[in-house]
């Protein structure tokens, strides 16, 4: 973030992770279309012209042997004190599905992912700031998925089809909406766990609906002064997994699929409003697969991706 005067200019960091290469899919055993040059370039082949390249240039790459503990480092934990300030800081994973997005966000008990670690890292930012300053922290958290323009809360699963609404300062929020107070990290898991099941249960009765749509956590840490009282700032996190970037134009999802892959854009662009611009804190994780099934999807996402370097 680069400060002109009193106006912020805030910039998106976008980082590509390009996930190892998968036998299994690969009927035809064609071999990677992408690779990696260094820790900023990439390269795809050219469909035009397959002995030619077109290069990519990034604020990270992540190959295909970036650790989970990498990844967070470099690209996430380093917007994570701005939210103890009371600003805001997003980290989108972005990419075609069967990527890598949810390994990147969620991962597994044996690679846990951004979401995990990011939390942990705010309580542990927390707690050594308690001790020092004169500031009294909450945490809270929310969790929600968007699909189609609907709001499902995950925390709280029979309450569907929530408004999204916008404030007089243009600010989103979605009346309505849990927000729980936890007070540590596995306080946070208790609630986290079930709800993300709550989410992969839904998406195997819809049809891989978890594909078209937006994972959202909110972390939001409210700050009050010890000496005045009245004196409160909230900073917020915005941790997204996004929707398949895949075309469904191209896939020949048409009908349906096409009404939502316009809703996925409409609710991506409210969101963007309050966790994007301004004095946010934004990481864009693009997630490639180097199999070429995945090549023209691949190939939008990476120029999309370079697109969004200013917003
Ligand atoms: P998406 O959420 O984008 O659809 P997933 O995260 O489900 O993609 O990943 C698709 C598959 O690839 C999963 O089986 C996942 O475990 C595997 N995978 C993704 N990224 C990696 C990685 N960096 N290392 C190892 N396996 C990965
Ligand atoms: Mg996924």
């Amino acid at each position: 973030v680069s400060s002109d005067g009193n106006k912020k200019i805030s910039r998106v960091r976008v980082a590509v992770r390009l996930r190892p290469y998968l036998d299994k899919e690969d009927e035809k055993g064609e071999g990677p279309c992408v690779r990696g040059l260094d820790k900023q370039n990439l390269e795809i082949v050219n469909w035009r012209n397959a002995t030619e390249t077109v290069k990519y240039h990034f604020d990270a790459f992540h190959g295909e042997k970036t650790t989970q503990q990498e990844v967070f480092l470099s690209s996430v934990k380093p917007v994570l004190s701005h939210v103890l300030n009371g600003q805001n800081a997003s980290v989108f994973a972005y990419g075609p599905t069967g990527a890598g997005k949810t390994h990147t966000m969620l991962g597994s008990a044996e690679k846990p992912g951004v979401i995990p670690r990011a939390v942990r890292e705010v309580f542990n930012l927390v707690h050594a700031k308690d001790a020092e300053e004169g500031w009294d922290y909450s945490i809270s958290m929310s969790y929600l998925e968007i699909y189609n323009e609907k709001v499902l809360d995950l925390l709280s699963p029979s309450s569907q089809d929530l408004p999204i609404r916008q404030d007089k300062d243009k600010n989103i929020f979605i009346p309505g909406l849990t927000n729980v107070t936890i007070s540590s990290f596995s306080d946070f898991d208790t609630h986290f766990v079930p709800a993300s099941l709550n989410r992969t249960t839904a998406s195997t009765k819809m049809n891989q609906r978890s594909s078209r749509s937006h994972a959202i956590l909110l972390i939001k840490v409210v700050r009050t002064s010890r000496v005045l009282p009245h004196r409160q700032q909230t900073g917020k996190l915005y941790l997204v997994d996004l929707a398949g970037s895949e075309d469904n134009r191209r896939t020949g999802n048409q009908g349906i699929r096409l009404k939502e892959s316009g809703a996925i854009n409409l609710s991506l662009f409210t969101l963007s409003k309050d966790s994007l611009g301004g004095s946010a804190h934004s990481v864009m994780i693009t997630n490639i697969a180097p199999e070429y099934k995945y090549y023209f999807d691949t190939f939008s996402a990476l120029n999309f991706a370079a697109k969004s370097k200013m917003i």
